[in-house]
C-alpha cells in the first residue's frame, strides 16, 4: 500500500449529460487505465442514485448484471468495468447507493453521534459522502479516486452527489476536477453533429454549482474542430479540453483513443501533479487490443437464458460479465466471439427446435432464478451432454446439468431444485440449512452465498488442467447447493465433482470426464467476475478451445 500520509490525494468526479448509457462507466475506467500507466495508484467509485441499499434485491432486466464483489457486496455492473479495467478489487465501501447514505446517517443520529444537533439533508448527506469517499481512497492506498455519479445531470435523484463534488471542490479546489461525460447527437435528417444538449446539460451542472473542467464528447464519429470550439466557447472549457469519443469496435478501444486527445496529460496538469513518462502498461494494453482486432474467425456461442428480451428489444446487459469473459478468452485464443442470445422458452413450446443448436460450437447457461424456462434448459443440457456439444454452466448453469444428470442418467424421475419444485421426491439442488432460516425470516437481502470461497481443485479433471493449481477463490452468488445427499450417487453414475468446498460438503465444480465428452463442465459459482483482458479466466479459454476443436 502507498504511503498517504502527507500527500494531496486527488479525486475526479465523472458525471453525465444529455443522457445516460454513453459509456460514463467505461470513461472511468479508462481514465483510471491511463493515470495507471503513469504511475498512479488508482481506486474508483460508484455511486447509484437509488434508495436500495445494494444491488442484490433488483431484476437485471431492470438493471443489467448485479456485480458481485470479492467481499459479496452486490453492486452495479460499472464496479465490474472498474475492475476489469484496473485490475483491481474493490470492496464494498467503493460502492455507494442514496439509500446506504440515508441509512447511515439516520443510524448514526439514532445513535446520538450528531450531538444534539438537527441532522439536515445539507451538508448531512453529502458530507457523509464526501467522508465515505476520503475514507476509503486512503484505505485502498490511492493517489487518486475516480468516481462516477450515476444518472444524468438534472436528475432530482442526484442533486446530493453534485453537492458533495461542490463542497469538496471549495474545500480544496486544487484537488478535485469534473469530467462530463455528454453526447452529441448526428440527427439523420440534418447529418451534422448538434453540440446543443451539451450546452443545456452544462448549464443544468452549472446550475448546481459545480463547472466541468473536461467534456468528454461521445458521438458516433470523431469531433471536429468546429465542434470542439462551439463546446469551448458555450460550455466554458478550453477546446484542449474537449475529448473526442466515437463510437469504438471495443470498449477497450477507449483508454487508448483518450491518449489521441492527450487525456492523461490534461489530468495531471488540472490535479497540479507533475507528467510522468508511459510505464508500460499502456503499451501492454495496446499489443493485446490489437490482437482483439487482428483475430481472424469466429466461435459461436449460443447463451441460452430467459433475460433477453423487453419487447423487440435484446438485453444483454444483464451478463456482461459473461460477455467481458468470452471476449477476453477469444481474444486469448485469436478468434472472435460471436454471441447469439437464445431464448430458453423457445424449445418448451418446440422441442425440434433444439437440433439448430447444432449450428453453434458451445453452449452456455449463465446464472439465473425462478421457474420460468427451466424444462427448456434441461433440454438443452440433455442435448449438448448426448451430441457430445460443448456446454458450460454456470451457477444455474450447474445446478441444472446436476438435475439433468439425476434425472437422464440415475432414472430419478422428477428430479429437481427445490427452487423450481419445493415438493420434489428427489430434491438434487436444495437450500442448505442456514438460508433456510434467512429466508423464513424474510430476510432476502442475506439469504445467499455471496463473494470469494475456496475450492479445491481435483487432480487429473478438466477443471485442474484448465487452473493448473489445486486451491482457488472465486465468487458466488447463489440460495441453493447440490444435495449433499445425492452426491455419492451422482458420482456413482459417472458425474465428477472437481471442485469442492475444504470440507469436502459443498460442489464447486461438475464435469464429464474428457473421454466421454469434449467439454461438459459447470460452476456452482460465477467464474466470470475474475476474467479480465490480461488475466482471460482459465474455465473460459478451456471452453473456447473445446469449441474450437469442435469445428
Ligand atoms: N437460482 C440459483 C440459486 O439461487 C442460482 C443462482 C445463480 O445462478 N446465480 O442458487
Amino acid at each position: 500500500m502507498a504511503k498517504t500520509k502527507n500527500k494531496h490525494i486527488k479525486y475526479i468526479f465523472v458525471v453525465g449529460g444529455v443522457m445516460s448509457g454513453v459509456g460514463k462507466g467505461i470513461t472511468t475506467s479508462s481514465i483510471g487505465k491511463i493515470l495507471q500507466s503513469r504511475g498512479l495508484h488508482v481506486t474508483a467509485f460508484k455511486i447509484d442514485p437509488y434508495i436500495n441499499v445494494d444491488a442484490g434485491t433488483m431484476n437485471p432486466t431492470e438493471h443489467g448484471e448485479v456485480f458481485v464483489l470479492k467481499d459479496g457486496y452486490e453492486t452495479d455492473q460499472d464496479m465490474g468495468n472498474y475492475e476489469r479495467f484496473l485490475n483491481i478489487e474493490l470492496s464494498r465501501d467503493n460502492y455507494m447507493t442514496t439509500g446506504m447514505v440515508y441509512k447511515s446517517v439516520i443510524e448514526r443520529e439514532r445513535n446520538l453521534e450528531y450531538a444534539g444537533k438537527c441532522v439536515q439533508v445539507v451538508p448531512h448527506i453529502p458530507l457523509e459522502v464526501i467522508a465515505r469517499i476520503k475514507k476509503t481512497t486512503k484505505k485502498d492506498g490511492a493517489d487518486v479516486a475516480i468516481i462516477e455519479v450515476g444518472g444524468t445531470v438534472g436528475e432530482y435523484e442526484n442533486i446530493l452527489f453534485l453537492e458533495a463534488i461542490r463542497m469538496m471542490k471549495i474545500e480544496s479546489p486544487e484537488d478535485v476536477i469534473t469530467v462530463m461525460v455528454s453526447y452529441i447527437p448526428t440527427p439523420s435528417t440534418i447529418g451534422e453533429m448538434k453540440t446543443k444538449p451539451t450546452q443545456h446539460a452544462v448549464r443544468t451542472l452549472n446550475g448546481t454549482g459545480v463547472q466541468p473542467d473536461i467534456i468528454v464528447a461521445r458521438a458516433s464519429r470523431p469531433l471536429d474542430e468546429k465542434r470542439k470550439e462551439k463546446i469551448a466557447v458555450f460550455c466554458s472549457v478550453r477546446k484542449e479540453d474537449v475529448i473526442s469519443a466515437p463510437d469504438v469496435e471495443s470498449i477497450y478501444d477507449v483508454p487508448l483513443n483518450f491518449e489521441k486527445d492527450h487525456l492523461s496529460a490534461i489530468l495531471f496538469h488540472k490535479l497540479g501533479l507533475k507528467m510522468r513518462r508511459e510505464n508500460g502498461t499502456l503499451k501492454e494494453w495496446e499489443k493485446i487490443v490489437k490482437r482483439i482486432h487482428s483475430a481472424e474467425g469466429g466461435v459461436h456461442i449460443g447463451i441460452v437464458g430467459k433475460y433477453f428480451k423487453t419487447g423487440d428489444y435484446v438485453l444483454s446487459d444483464a451478463y456482461i460479465s459473461v460477455i467481458e469473459a468470452l471476449k477476453h478468452a477469444a481474444c486469448k485464443v485469436g478468434r472472435k466471439a460471436i454471441l447469439t442470445w437464445i431464448d430458453s422458452t423457445d424449445f418448451e413450446e418446440d422441442p425440434k427446435k433444439l437440433a439448430e443448436l447444432e449450428q453453434y460450437d458451445g453452449i452456455i447457461i449463465p446464472g439465473g432464478f425462478g421457474k420460468r424456462g427451466i424444462e427448456g434448459k434441461l433440454a438443452v443440457i440433455r442435448y449438448c451432454r448426448l451430441k457430445k456439444l460443448p456446454y458450460f454452466g454456470l451457477c444455474y448453469g450447474m445446478q441444472l446439468l446436476v438435475v439433468e444428470y439425476a434425472r437422464d442418467v440415475l432414472k430419478l424421475k422428477d428430479a429437481h431444485s427445490t427452487e423450481v419444485n419445493p415438493a420434489t421426491v428427489y430434491p438434487v439442488v436444495d437450500i442448505m440449512p442456514e438460508q433456510k432460516e434467512n429466508m423464513r425470516k424474510k430476510n432476502y437481502g442475506a439469504t445467499m452465498r455471496l463473494g470469494h470461497y475456496e475450492a479445491k481443485i481435483i487432480a487429473k479433471t478438466l477443471a485442474r488442467e484448465a487452473y493448473g493449481k489445486e486451491s482457488v477463490l472465486e465468487r458466488h452468488r447463489h440460495r441453493y447447493e447440490v444435495n449433499p445427499e445425492y452426491v455419492d450417487d451422482l458420482k456413482k453414475g459417472g458425474l465428477i465433482f472437481s471442485a469442492t468446498s475444504p470440507d469436502g460438503v459443498l460442489m464447486e465444480i461438475a464435469e464429464l470426464p474428457k473421454k466421454r465428452h469434449p467439454f461438459f463442465l459447470a460452476t456452482q459459482f460465477h467464474p466470470e467476475f475474475q476474467s479480465s483482458l490480461l488475466h482471460p479466466h482459465p474455465l473460459f479459454v478451456a471452453f473456447l478451445k473445446a469449441c474450437m476443436k469442435k469445428q
